[in-house]
């Protein structure tokens, strides 16, 4: 592994920070030339998608690069957004997450419906708040093991394996790989001990890339 070191200033880099954005050098994945700022989910998910681009590299050091790399994953993991996708390759979420999931807050200081918002987006947080909770069985709660089913399907999450279970197909085919949740695992989240509901997700995004969901 290549040892991080902080960047050198760049012919084309910034002598201050952008209009509008933080004036914080720390708040920059290269504080040295106040790029790729990571202050946001939305802005560190750019910075990703950024700086996955090969002219955007070239312009480092190997050992640049990994403290940029390093910067803007610590940034990605403080918001709760996974890193890797399943199989280690670096996510373009851009597609696959809502740009702007409006949460601009550290984990510890997110609600349930903040946290459930990170990993369900706006509109699917609606549509799990939609459920009837007659339709969601909780059958097993431990402190590390959860279960039951959401209408048809059911639902494993496993605290101690990192492992969630379920069986829908807006799960299977879109929302696993990205390591996101569907409404049915909200509706299922909506209906546990609200502190346990905050405990695991809370562990859960903040280990995001540790987690298996399939
Ligand atoms: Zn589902």
């Amino acid at each position: 592994m290549v040892r991080a070191v902080k960047p050198t200033r760049k012919r084309d880099g910034r002598a201050g920070p952008p209009e509008g954005y933080p004036k914080d050098p720390e708040k920059y994945a290269d504080p040295a030339n106040w790029k790729y700022p990571v202050h946001t989910p939305f802005h560190a998910r750019a910075a990703r998608r950024y700086f996955n681009k090969e002219g955007n590299r070239a312009k480092y050091s190997p050992e640049e690069q990994a403290f940029i790399d390093k910067r803007i994953n610590e940034a990605l993991e403080k918001f709760g957004v996974a890193v890797q996708v399943k199989g280690g390759e670096i996510t373009e979420e851009a597609g696959t997450i809502q740009a702007d999931v409006p949460i601009n807050k550290d984990i510890d200081a997110m609600s349930l419906d903040e946290l459930l918002g990170v990993l369900l987006g706006t509109n699917r947080l609606a549509s799990a708040e939609g459920i009837s909770p007659s339709l969601v069985s909780v059958d097993k709660a431990t402190a590390t093991l959860l279960s039951g089913t959401v209408k048809a399907y059911s639902v494993r999450i496993d605290t101690q394996e990192k492992r969630i279970e379920h069986d829908c197909v807006d799960f299977r085919t879109n929302r696993a790989k990205a390591r996101l949740f569907c409404k049915h695992l909200g509706a299922f989240l909506l209906q546990i001990d609200h502190a346990q509901a905050v405990r695991l997700l809370r562990e859960l995004l903040r280990e995001r890339d540790h987690w298996t969901f399939e």
